[in-house]
């Protein structure tokens, strides 16, 4: 085995050529293409080779008894493990080599600094990633801005302002087959580009894996909806701002993923009883898309309010101070469109209902438009990586050297 120097973090290196081990699917040797690393994959890759010597953060989560697999890490093997981590803190406040120590492990810090490589590297196209991660929070807000007022503008050029809609009559407004084409085509590209994107990353991570059986499809769609690596490995929760273990960010996600989904549910619902039943909306309050709507909103505002909060207050040390902007972008993002929504439906008969369907559509139009450049991609490629853990803990490990 190449041996390399472990306290050499600015040396760039490159993936063995050759794995020689056999898997247990194939008795070919795996060949990896040689691939230049980037200083932040050289440096996870440099303290991965220092956490597989000590080992005490095994329990934490799935990135370490990944980590035991291997005896070298390339370029796609850091991919894969800085995506399966989910910046729980855990393994930076147990770690004895911690900065100031010369070994200077910061491993969650590290692998924020390469997830943010890997969306850039992988978003499509690439160009659109990486300006939005460079301008995340101004790019979102003037994105919202802008589009609300186009929509605005819109409505004032048809007359769509004017007292005698009405009440609560949105399709007055904007005409149900241009909110269907103008809101399906974004959201359609929206998942085309996140599919592209996760596809080249499954490709490239990936190899020498195992095709994906039920039961390791099961288990990463659970680990990825219940977020089992926000438990802390012991179920006492993360790290935040100190030693003390909390659940709070397991909680914020939850509240901002379901709420999230509780709408989209709603949308879908509503969609179902237009086409198939006729009805049209304004629905009633007791209706199960306002209802399914209202607890999704009040999902969202709770769950990204929390994440501001943890965000604002986290420890700096801990994660990589880039992608601050993406975090708060999109959070800002969320957050506008469960308020904006919720308004809408509060003030829905009043004469302020066609402003508010105007910024409330230019909103979403813009979460749609931008969540492949942001940080609604940490969830998709964080749950390719949790299907990839899946699958490979049910294969053997051929170093049979850790306790995976
Ligand atoms: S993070 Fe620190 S304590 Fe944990 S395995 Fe790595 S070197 Fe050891
Ligand atoms: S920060 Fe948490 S999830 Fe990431 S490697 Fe450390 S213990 Fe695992």
């Amino acid at each position: 085995m190449q041996q390399s120097d472990p306290l050499a973090p600015e040396r760039t290196r490159t993936a063995l050529s050759v794995d020689t081990k056999k898997t247990s699917h194939s008795s070919a040797a795996r060949v990896i293409p040689i691939v230049q690393m980037s200083a932040s994959e050289a440096e996870v890759a440099r303290q991965m080779q220092i956490c597989n010597a000590c080992r005490y953060c095994e329990g934490f989560c799935a990135v370490f008894p990944a980590m035991t697999r291997r005896l070298e890490f390339g370029k796609a093997d850091v991919n894969y493990l800085a995506n399966l981590c989910h910046n729980c803190g855990a393994c930076y406040h147990a770690c004895q080599y911690a900065p100031p120590h010369e070994f200077g492990v910061n491993v969650p810090k590290a692998m924020a600094e390469v997830r943010l490589e890997t969306y850039t590297e992988y978003a499509f196209p690439a160009s659109f990633g990486a300006l939005y991660k460079r301008n995340g929070l101004t790019l979102s807000v003037a994105l919202a801005a802008g589009l609300a007022l186009f929509l605005l503008l819109g409505t004032v050029l048809h007359g769509g302002l004017s007292s005698d809609v009405a009440p609560a009559n949105f399709y007055a407004i904007f005409p149900h087959n241009l909110l269907a084409a103008m809101f399906g085509a974004v959201f359609l590209l929206a998942i085309l580009a996140l599919g592209l994107g996760v596809r080249r990353f499954w490709r490239d991570v990936s190899a020498g894996t195992a095709s994906a059986s039920a039961p390791a499809v099961a288990e990463a769609a659970r680990n990825a909806l219940t977020l089992k690596y926000l438990d802390g490995g012991h179920g006492d929760g993360c790290n935040e701002e100190s030693d003390a273990f909390t659940l709070v960010r397991r909680r914020f996600h939850h509240l901002t993923f379901y709420g999230f989904m509780l709408c989209f549910a709603a949308t879908a619902v509503a969609t179902f009883y237009h086409y198939a039943f006729g009805l049209e909306a304004p629905y009633p309050f007791l209706s199960v898309p306002v209802l399914l709507g209202t607890a999704g909103g009040i999902g969202l505002i709770a769950g990204p309010a929390g994440l501001l909060w943890l965000n604002l207050k986290r420890v700096p040390e801990r994660g990589d101070a880039r992608q601050r902007p993406m975090d708060r972008g999109f959070i800002a993002l969320l957050l506008l469109t469960s308020a904006s929504g919720l308004a809408l439906l509060g003030l829905r008969t009043t004469s302020a209902m066609p402003s508010l369907l105007a910024i409330h559509l230019g909103i979403v139009m813009a979460l749609f438009a931008t969540l492949p450049y942001g940080k609604f991609a940490h969830g998709i490629f964080r749950s390719a990586a949790l299907l990839k853990s899946s699958i490979e803990k049910r294969q053997r490990n051929t170093l049979s050297l850790g306790s995976d």
